[in-house]
């Protein structure tokens, strides 16, 4: 039996430079699958159906999340986002370790049915620096920055309960602590359960 994959769950205030991590933890580990959201935003220039996000309408998304179609979901930023709970079961089952980005009130979902994912949650260096950031990204028009520093607001009183805490200011030192915690789970001994007996033989 092939061990179970790690679920590794990041969130973050929108800003916060998630996505930038991400990615880069994606290509340093090519072996670590991403979790494809559904969604009902529509698609940022440069976004690609099925990859970044599995993009459907609302009528769609209710449907599918009546048929108990997702591991967990919630509205966001006044869109809906869920996890689909089969490609999920079925990788991690498989030993795929997958990569999550959600935001804490799926994260908390989560924490119920996938008890042994790791939760790391990414914080900006202070509200100013958050501000800034999603102005310089540039992807957001005034009322949407203004409803998502809000929200950062209540996202950041959440992050007492993850696992661990990274703070996003230098981005090589918050790269090296989000590597850390993943490197970290993956040496768990249940992780490698034949490994003292593989030792003891050699
Ligand atoms: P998120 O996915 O959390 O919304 P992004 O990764 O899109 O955030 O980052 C938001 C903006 O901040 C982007 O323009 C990104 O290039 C920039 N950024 C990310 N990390 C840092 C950092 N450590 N220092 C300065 N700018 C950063
Ligand atoms: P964005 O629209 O900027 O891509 O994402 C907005 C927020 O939605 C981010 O905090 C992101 O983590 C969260 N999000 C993306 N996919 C999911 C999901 O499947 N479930 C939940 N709960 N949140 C998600």
């Amino acid at each position: 039996m092939p061990r179970q994959g790690i679920a590794l769950v990041l969130s973050a205030p929108s800003g916060a430079g998630k996505t930038t991590l991400v990615q880069r933890l994606l290509r340093a580990f090519p072996l670590l699958g991403y979790s494809v959201s559904c969604t009902t935003r529509l698609p940022r220039q440069g976004e690609v159906d099925g990859k970044d996000y599995i993009f459907i309408s609302r009528e769609e998304f209710e449907q599918r999340r009546a048929e108990g179609y997702f591991a967990e979901w919630a509205e966001v930023h006044g869109n809906l986002y869920g996890t689909p709970l089969a490609p999920v079961k079925e990788k991690l089952r498989l030993g795929q370790d997958l990569l999550f980005d959600i935001d804490v009130q799926g994260a908390a979902q989560l924490k119920l049915s996938l008890t042994e994912a790791v939760f790391v949650f990414i914080l900006p260096p202070g509200m100013t620096e958050l501000e800034r950031r999603l102005r310089n990204r540039g992807l957001d028009d005034e009322k949407t920055i203004e409803r998502r520093l809000a929200n950062a607001r209540q996202e950041i009183l959440e992050a007492r309960w993850y696992d661990a805490l990274v703070v996003n200011d230098n981005l090589d030192v918050a790269y090296d602590e989000l590597r850390s915690v993943f490197v970290a789970a993956s040496l768990a001994p249940d992780r490698n359960p034949d490994l003292s007996e593989t030792v003891l033989r050699g």
